[in-house]
């Protein structure tokens, strides 16, 4: 079959990759130069294959009036004139309930856990470099109730290797030695030791390589202008350099795909969540983290690379305003310089943003549409560094009319 994937971020990407490999003639539409080069370029770097939770918390209710009014809040809505963000947040306030973030949580770690199993096999069969890291992630708390808390919850995953060890400071320090810096800041962690880390640019980069040798045809620099439907089938695809038709189209356009859906009839409540990123030079420095971290506190996670350590987090309800907010940046900088003040030289730091494309509760849409040849495997907001190469396996497989080797409950396109 014929099959064009719209969008080559890491989760496009992964998808082209899976459906060569499944037998079809894949065609990837890109409209920049080369793969992961949008939300999926300078992310936290965390694969979460064990510790993939939904945002949509009772905490973030709690830390919206907390950060009221505050710029370097964790959690930032800019509200706008708009009915899609109110309606989105009311909806996304919605999945903010125990049972709602319990529920998502079991279906998140499956996807995940199986994702992780699809990286690593990938990883090896193309023999891919990408910074990698499987050191496991520490996740830090600066009070014994957060931590006791988190430890409740996450002791009840069924999966033992989805618990995470409880370990004291002294522990996390002789786990992360540059940890030594900051230790009085932490009363303690949760030590999810099979979690790993890498950047999601280079391996996209790396899997586009591989996928294109085994025959996948890569078409950068070309826009999707429309999804061209003739009654219940999308015929083609409109970009800027001519029409592409097609068998099947799967749409993975990050925070934009929705626009385009909603064009041909099919609603997705996709809304961009903004981010930032920091990532600083490391040569010469000797108090920079091996693993990956993460302050519960200030929602801050690093990732170490070659050279380079990356942090990243907040998240800003703003629309699609892609400018760097010099104040939402500089909390990720002053973050990270807290718990690392050696950890690399923030005089020479590149700044980034990135628009993360998020459901109202916080679970990637894979699958089918109402429309017969189109799928969508799109709206892993927070994790779809995390989730794309299990997506991606699991998209294939619907496309071939197979069933999917994971239960996809929770992950359903209609289910808003
Ligand atoms: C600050 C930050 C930190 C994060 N940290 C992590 C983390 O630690 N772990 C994790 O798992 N996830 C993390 N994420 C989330 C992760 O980065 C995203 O979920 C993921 O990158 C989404 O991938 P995607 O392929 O769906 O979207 P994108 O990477 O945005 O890919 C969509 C692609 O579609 C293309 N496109 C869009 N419109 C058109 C068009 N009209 N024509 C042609 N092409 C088009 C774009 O150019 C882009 O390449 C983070 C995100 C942010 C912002």
């Amino acid at each position: 079959m014929k099959v064009l994937v719209l969008g080559a971020g890491v989760v496009g990407t992964a998808a082209a990759y899976y459906l060569n490999r499944a037998g079809h003639e894949v065609s990837v539409v890109e409209r920049q130069s080369a793969a992961g080069r949008e939300t999926s370029f300078a992310n936290g770097g965390h694969v979460s294959a064990f510790s993939a939770r939904p945002w949509a918390s009772p905490t973030v209710p709690r830390m919206l009036v907390q950060y009221f009014g505050r710029e370097d809040a964790p959690y930032l809505v800019r509200l706008r004139p708009e009915l899609r963000q109110w309606l989105w947040g009311v909806r996304f306030l919605r999945n903010c309930t125990n049972a709602r973030h319990a529920e998502t949580a079991r279906h998140m770690v499956r996807l995940s856990m199986y994702s992780h199993d699809a990286l690593t096999d990938v990883r090896e069969v193309e023999q891919l470099d990408y910074d990698q890291a499987a050191k496991g992630v520490l996740h830090l708390y600066r009070t014994q109730k957060s931590l006791d808390d988190a430890a409740r919850t996450e002791l009840q995953t069924e999966d033992p290797r989805g618990r995470p060890e409880i370990v004291d400071t002294a522990r996390a320090v002789s786990l992360e030695p540059a940890l030594d810096q900051s230790r009085h800041f932490y009363q303690g962690a949760l030590y999810f030791r099979h979690d790993e880390t890498g950047d999601a640019h280079k391996f996209s980069m790396a899997l586009a390589t591989a996928a294109a040798k085994r025959g996948v045809d890569f078409r950068y620099g070309t826009t999707v202008r429309a999804l061209l439907r003739e009654g219940d089938r999308v015929v083609a695809v409109e970009t800027d350099k001519g029409r592409l038709d097609a068998d099947a189209v799967v749409v993975s356009l990050g925070a934009e795909g929705a626009l385009h859906l909603r064009r041909v009839g099919v609603e997705v409540p996709i809304y961009p969540v903004k981010g930032y990123s920091v990532t600083l030079p490391t040569d010469g420095y000797n108090g920079t983290p091996t693993m990956g971290i993460h302050d519960e506190e200030v929602r801050v996670v690093t990732s170490t690379y070659k050279g380079r350590l990356r942090a990243a987090g907040t998240a800003e309800l703003v629309g699609y305003d892609r400018t760097i907010t010099q104040s939402r940046v500089d909390t990720v900088l002053a973050a990270v310089m807290q718990v690392f003040p050696n950890g690399g030289d923030a005089s020479r730091v590149e700044r980034w943003t990135g628009l993360r494309p998020m459901t109202p509760d916080c679970a990637p849409l894979i699958g089918p549409t109402r429309l017969k040849n189109l799928y969508l495997d799109t709206g892993h907001g927070s994790l779809g560094w995390t989730l794309a190469c299990g997506s991606g396996r699991a998209i294939a497989d619907i496309v071939s009319g197979r069933k999917p080797e994971i239960e996809l409950t929770g992950f359903e396109v209609d289910r808003f």
